[in-house]
């Protein structure tokens, strides 16, 4: 099969969170298993070109129609570890994707609406006849309003499209600008309520809810995400949309990428590690206390790698900092925070906890790092509000490091809680609590926390189930096929 991704992200070269891990994971496991995949992503002058094997310029010549004319652009081509990715290269003054940033922009939604539109173009003028165009969160969501509305009309009409929402959160929001801008015009089309308009506010259009009512399958990306997108108020408003389209909308759990996040494999480890080798897992520990200077005790070191975003449950993640130290256990923060206030926050918490020997707060990017403190790290904290998938708990149970979560969507899917899950002994994986505050985030800390010191061996059983599950994309690959096998034949 012929399939290509449309996606703002794809890892290593542009991330910013797991969509990037997801496109990269998917892309290559459907290559592997025989199909022609390809990914479409905007040329950042932020990404990293060192991922990108012999960019080339393959298509020059590419004018997409804006608003009443035309941008110029040029298509690049480059292989980013064994993916084929093309690059869009607008030369406007917009410069849309030269602003030393991926996200954050007052005019984001019309960056990616061109993205979007250029996507097409490129596959349209370049002849490319994809059996399945994969179209990622709100950044891609106009994509199949507009092969629908226009470009089926000029040659692509053999191409269906799966779309697939990371995150509810962020839906992307327009007027009638876009419309103009687009080609789509016809206000009146798509203000109606069956078509664009946000479900919340009348005088809005909604991306994501095009990406919803146009394409030919939805999936989220863990099925009890899928459950609460259609049941509680993680959809972020677009339930009723949802449940009109219930028929086509399914939650698919997302895998890990075991080439890139593999302790037997990973050349960022100072010590590989596996199974049958598990203590060596403690020479990367070493390392990490190294690295920050951090005392060397019998202490477990409990860590939170991830964006620092409302979503991802702020105060828990501080109060776990507080909590981890005044109750025997080391503390290491790896994140970035979109937001200023959010960074001041965590910037003061350096300040406050910096000091100490048994704590190091890093605040920035950093991938290489993140893989030592997988490694290195005995537990994670993931205290979500929402999660719609989740990898850091994913990344963290094959490397052997004690997951401790919010019990909500993927996590709720993936972490078996040593005490109270009802799943086979062998399953059980880490700790979980289900109340959104500190005395929730404490009940599960302290368990695992007792059970490091007091039962290592029961506590070695917990880190070896998780290393023994498998969450690669394996199953989500699957499964993703017999989804382009069934909506390619509608
Ligand atoms: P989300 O998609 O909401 O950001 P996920 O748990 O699905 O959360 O994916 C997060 C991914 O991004 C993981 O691979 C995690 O290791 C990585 N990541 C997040 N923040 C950072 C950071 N500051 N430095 C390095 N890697 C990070």
């Amino acid at each position: 099969m012929y399939i290509i991704h449309v996606a703002s992200e794809c890892a290593p070269v542009a991330k910013v969170g797991g969509l990037a891990d997801v496109v990269s994971g998917l892309a290559w496991e459907h290559s592997i298993r025989g199909n022609d995949v390809e990914i479409i992503l905007p040329k950042y002058d932020c990404m990293r070109y060192d991922q990108v094997w012999g960019l080339t310029n393959s298509y020059n010549d590419l004018w997409v129609p804006w608003f009443g004319g035309a941008v110029h652009c040029s298509v690049w081509f480059g292989e980013v570890h064994g993916r084929k990715c093309y690059f869009i290269d607008p030369h406007s003054n917009d410069n849309f994707f030269n602003r030393g940033t991926f996200y954050g922009c007052r005019d984001d939604v019309m960056r990616y609406a061109f993205f979007c539109k250029a996507a097409l173009e490129f596959i349209l003028k370049s002849g490319k006849q994809p059996d399945i165009i994969h179209c990622h969160d709100w950044q891609a969501g106009l994509l199949p309003v507009m092969l629908a509305e226009i470009y089926q009309h000029h040659g692509l009409w053999r191409q269906r499209v799966c779309y697939t929402i990371h995150n509810f959160k962020h839906q992307g929001i327009f007027g009638h600008d876009i419309l103009a801008a687009t080609g789509l015009g016809r206000p009146e089309h798509f203000f109606s309520p069956t078509q664009l308009r946000d479900d919340h506010n009348p005088s809005v259009l909604n991306c994501m809810k095009g990406g919803v009512v146009y394409s030919n399958f939805v999936t989220t990306v863990s099925p009890k995400h899928a459950w609460e997108a259609r049941h509680s108020n993680q959809s972020h408003g677009l339930g009723g949309t949802l449940h009109v389209h219930q028929g086509k909308f399914g939650g698919v759990l997302n895998g890990v990428d075991y080439n890139a996040w593999n302790p037997e494999l990973d050349g960022f480890l100072p010590a590989r590690y596996g199974i049958n080798n598990v203590d060596d897992k403690y020479k990367n520990k070493d390392a990490l206390r190294d690295r920050f200077w951090l005392y060397k005790s019998e202490k477990p070191i409990i860590s939170y790698i991830g964006r620092l975003d409302e979503q991802k449950g702020l105060d828990l993640i501080c109060h776990a900092a507080h909590y981890a130290l005044a109750h025997g256990a080391q503390f290491i923060l790896l994140g970035s925070a979109s937001n200023h206030a959010i960074h001041n926050q965590f910037a003061h918490l350096r300040n406050q906890l910096g000091q100490s020997v048994d704590c190091h707060i890093e605040l920035g990017f950093n991938e290489e790092l993140s893989h030592l403190i997988y490694a290195g790290s005995d537990m994670v904290i993931v205290p979500s509000v929402f999660e719609p998938c989740g990898l850091t708990q994913l990344i963290a149970l094959r490397y052997g490091t004690v997951p401790i979560v919010r019990s909500v969507g993927g996590l709720a899917d993936t972490v078996f809680d040593k005490d109270y899950s009802d799943v086979d002994l062998g399953m059980r994986n880490g700790f979980t609590f289900n109340d959104l505050n500190n005395a929730g985030l404490e009940s599960a800390m302290s368990r695992a926390i007792s059970l490091y010191y007091d039962y290592k061996e029961v506590f070695r059983h917990i880190m070896l189930n998780g290393m023994k599950a498998d969450y690669s994309w394996n199953h989500p690959g699957a499964h993703y096929m017999n989804i382009y096998e069934m909506i390619k034949h509608k």
